[in-house]
């Protein structure tokens, strides 16, 4: 990825061989002890942690944009909210791409079945993380990247990165830097969302629910939010189950609550369910159906998983399209200064224009399907091969996004086996806003930011997953 612009370091660089052998293994021994760790893919066990990979000292990040995105955060929320209310939209807007995306087709569909059926449950949970890119040819302004809707992740690691990176800088005697750190409460602020949820349910024996996948590596994030729960109200159970289990051991009682054995779910969190090797069989579906037939309140919503995709995330791009879920022109406003180029692909006038577009100067752009979780985009000079393998028809099930450009900063990144001493390395960031929403069609119940993450990854990879191994935990050092 082309990059300009860089970013003053908050530490002079480089930190001297020994000093930075002696610093690196005082890190990674916090990062274990704290559980700023994952399971490892290559050599999995249960019964050990590898740390997360993780930027020694915090990446710089200009204040005034994160200070425009947790601002933000509020209306993002409501916005999201009011698109998930909104049938007509999302019917319309997903019409083309259902038909050619099985995954978001059958999403779809468990929407439109609860639609018929009535659902049973009219408030909703949103654990919300809107993620951005500072935009160099633009003085740096944040530009949003996405919006997830659905198992938002790193709240509970990124909580810890502060408290790391503080300690690196005082072992590296630069304490006065961590003044420039900003607070991070986003496990506390998520899980106290799902803790209102459960109060908002009213049953006293009710348990939480977590849905996860059939192997956890991003354990210890799962883990903060469970252990957070259980210790912040000790009556609350949290059960683990994947949809598998749910449909072997879920049925609806009487009045639709959701029965898992014994125990009656009041909450239940989606940590999997986006992604298509999440449902082996149609069992999973059913389960998802049963779920959302149920009185449990659910985060999310199968109408705010479908407010998430990608293709809604193009539709509010439209010029006009906001003015149907906010009022306020301030809020349209600020929310539209976010928004980068985003091109629908349609079989109609407009997405053939976005066709030849992308043919003309594909370097300007990243070609993007309706998943979650990494490594499905195509980037650049790669998109023309791959639209034109694509029909008419095929093309509608993604969208073209103008490629934001991330300034450079420099620093170190530390990965489980990965070189000692660390070479310095270009690094870009993406921070990542946590937001909260409880309510229901007419009611908001509940509506705030929820701290931040920021993942950093090497200037020239396109994306940075940090469970794919390619980013690194971070957290913002701000510069005015
Ligand atoms: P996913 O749902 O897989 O996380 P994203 O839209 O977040 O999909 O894209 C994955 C990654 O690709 C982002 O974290 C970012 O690093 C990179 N990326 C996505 N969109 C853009 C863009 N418009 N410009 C630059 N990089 C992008
Ligand atoms: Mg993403």
């Amino acid at each position: 990825m082309s990059t300009v612009g860089t970013l003053k370091e908050c530490v002079q660089l480089p930190i001297k061989d020994n000093e930075l052998v002696d610093i690196v293994q005082k890190a990674k021994d916090w990062a274990i002890m704290h559980g700023a760790a994952m399971r490892s893919k290559s050599n999995f066990s249960p019964d050990t942690l590898n740390f997360a990979p993780f930027v020694l000292v915090p990446s710089s990040f200009p204040r005034k944009e994160f200070e425009r995105a947790i601002h933000l955060q509020p209306t993002i929320n409501r916005l999201m909210h009011n698109v998930a209310h909104d049938e007509e939209f999302l019917t319309t807007t997903l019409a083309d791409t259902i038909k050619v995306d099985e995954f978001t087709g059958n999403l779809f569909n468990v929407y439109k079945k609860v639609l018929a059926n009535g659902f049973g449950q009219a408030i909703t949970l949103g654990l919300l993380r809107s993620d951005y890119l500072a935009h160099t040819f633009d003085d740096n302004t944040i530009r949003q990247v996405e919006i997830n809707t659905v198992a938002s992740s790193f709240g509970g690691i990124s909580t810890y990165m502060m408290p790391l990176q503080s300690y690196v800088l005082r072992e590296l005697n630069q304490a006065e830097k961590i003044a420039r750190m900003p607070k991070n409460d986003a496990l506390a602020g998520l899980c106290d969302g799902m803790i209102k949820a459960w109060e908002i349910y009213a049953n006293p024996k009710a348990v939480i629910m977590f849905i996860i996948e059939d192997v956890s590596y991003n354990i210890c994030d799962q883990r903060f939010h469970e252990f957070y729960i259980r210790e912040k109200c000790p009556h609350i159970k949290v059960l683990r189950k994947t949809l598998t289990q749910v449909h072997d051991e879920g049925k609806l009682g009487l009045n639709k609550e959701l029965l898992i054995g014994k125990e009656e779910v009041a909450v239940i969190y989606f940590r999997a369910g986006y992604e298509p090797g999440h449902y082996p069989s149609h069992n999973e579906w059913d389960a998802r159906y049963l779920m959302e037939c149920s009185r449990a309140i659910k985060c999310p919503s199968i109408h705010y998983h479908l407010a998430g995709t990608k293709k809604v995330q193009q539709a509010l791009a439209v010029p006009g399209v906001l003015d149907r879920f906010l009022n306020d022109p301030e809020e349209i406003k600020a929310v539209t200064k976010i928004f980068t180029g985003l091109y629908s692909l349609e079989d109609n006038e407009t997405g053939n224009a976005t066709y030849e577009m992308a043919l003309k100067s594909p370097e300007k752009f990243v070609l993007k399907p309706q998943r979650e979780g990494g490594g499905n985009n195509i980037y650049g000079i790669d998109i023309p091969s791959a639209l034109k393998k694509m029909s008419r028809f095929e093309r509608s099930a993604w969208i073209l996004m103008d490629l934001i450009h991330p300034p450079i900063s420099r620093g170190y990144m530390i990965r489980p086996s990965g070189p000692v001493p660390p070479p310095v390395v270009d690094m870009v960031s993406e921070l990542g806003i946590f937001g909260v929403i409880i309510g229901d069609v007419d009611n908001i119940i509940c509506n705030y930011e929820a701290g931040h993450m920021l993942r950093t990854k090497l200037s020239t990879a396109n994306e940075g997953g940090v469970a794919a191994g390619l980013g690194a935990l971070d957290s913002p050092y701000l510069i005015d």
